[in-house]
């Protein structure tokens, strides 16, 4: 049983049975069902052999609990059967960070100003010591994060954007030592150079910050004048960093060695994007599946018909409704949804919402009013009474 059955088809219409119903009723009504189709007392009759398979089918789903259980799970996600999504309305009502491995970020917290490559490059200290030590040993450069708004299309297709980043880096005049150019820090006389001092109080004994040099092993007698003796100085560059393909909304994108510049021949730590992905007006995400909800008519869902659904790049594609589909129905378009460099390739998943007519014309209400009468005979509640005092 594929996916693209649960999506499809609806196991309890078929059976008559509401999403609720015990593992008793469904018995129950697929028994009715069945003698009423089946091919021994409807002989030759191909419609009703159809049906049989079609109440077979859904039996064989409802009544194992856990294929019912996978079923369910499916189609609640799948936002089938329940109308799906709302145009516009910016996606399903959970967490897809959650289900797709991606970290949830805030959503929409960015103001109308955001355009890409419109960016803050903040400036963060991961873990890392800002003591300057007075050796030149090799350092790692700082890890930075950064953060970045796409477009609902620039997150399908991947987007180069250019990010101004902040971090720390060692004083240029004073090369990182904090001392005045031309001078150098000497070694502190009261911890030796190691920055600790111990201290005794009775049979204990504390190791703490030298307090004559701060912790830094090393004395500074003419502070540079640019930083002021810190041996830090901020510099601010402008990277293109290439956002992947397929970036979810609050994913952290890890950009290897794009981090600040390591010091003294150490490597170059690593840049980390958070990503805000825009909502589309039309079009949702699901890991590697577009979304969209179609209206149609009640007619193109009664009657069948040939609809233009919009892709996010290209041409519309025609999609076949056919006759009797149900509000909800979601309909798979391969290939028309997220691509990856790699190859793969997600769907275009399509629900079809069936519209009221707000206001009728007389022309059309007179018609309307002639299919009620002929089909006075179907009433989709005619058991609902029933079934409902039956528990
Ligand atoms: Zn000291
Ligand atoms: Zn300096």
């Amino acid at each position: 049983m594929s996916t693209k059955d649960y999506l499809e088809k609806d196991y309890y219409a078929v059976l008559g049975v509401p999403k609720s119903a015990t593992a008793d009723e469904i018995k129950k009504a697929y028994r009715k069902l069945a003698r009423q189709y089946h091919p021994d007392t409807n002989q030759g009759d191909s419609a009703k052999e159809t049906k049989f398979k079609e109440v077979s089918e859904a039996y064989d789903i409802l009544s194992d609990s856990k294929r019912r259980k996978e079923y369910d799970e499916a189609r609640t996600l799948f936002g089938s059967g329940v109308g799906g999504q709302r145009p516009g309305g910016g996606g399903f009502p959970f967490d897809f960070g959650d289900l797709f491995g991606g970290t949830a970020g805030p959503q929409g917290g960015h103001g109308a100003g955001d355009r890409i490559g419109d960016l803050f490059g903040g400036l963060f200290n991961r873990g890392g010591s800002t003591r300057t030590s007075g050796t030149t040993r090799p350092r790692r450069g700082q890890d930075v994060e950064s953060e970045v708004t796409l477009t609902f299309t620039e997150a399908v297709e991947g987007s180069t954007v250019s990010l101004r980043l902040t971090s720390s880096a060692a004083c240029a005049a004073c090369t990182g030592t904090g001392a005045k150019a031309g001078t150098t820090p000497r070694v502190c006389p009261t911890c030796e150079g190691t920055g600790a001092a111990s201290r005794n109080l009775g049979n204990f004994a504390f190791s703490e910050p030298c307090r004559d040099c701060k912790g830094r092993g090393l004395l500074v007698d003419d502070p540079c004048p640019v930083c002021e003796g810190s041996g830090r100085a901020k510099s601010t560059r402008t990277i293109q960093a290439r956002i992947p393909a397929g970036v979810a909304d609050g994913q952290r994108v890890k950009l290897k060695g794009k981090g600040a510049p390591g010091e003294n021949g150490g490597p170059a730590g690593d840049l980390y994007i958070q990503t805000n992905v825009k909502p589309h007006a039309v079009f949702g995400r699901m890991g590697d599946n577009l979304t969209i909800v179609v209206p149609v008519t009640f007619t193109e869902a009664a009657l069948g018909a040939e609809i233009k659904v919009p892709t996010l790049k290209g041409m519309p594609v025609t999609l076949r409704i056919p006759p009797g589909t149900p509000n909800g129905r979601t309909f798979r378009v391969r290939g028309r949804g997220v691509a990856h460099k790699d190859g793969t390739k997600g769907d275009l998943l399509a629900s079809v919402e069936v519209v009221v007519p707000k206001t009728l014309d007389d022309k059309s209400r007179e018609l309307l009013s002639e299919f009620n009468t002929a089909t006075a005979g179907d009433d989709p509640r005619a058991d609902l009474i029933l079934r409902a005092r039956s528990e």
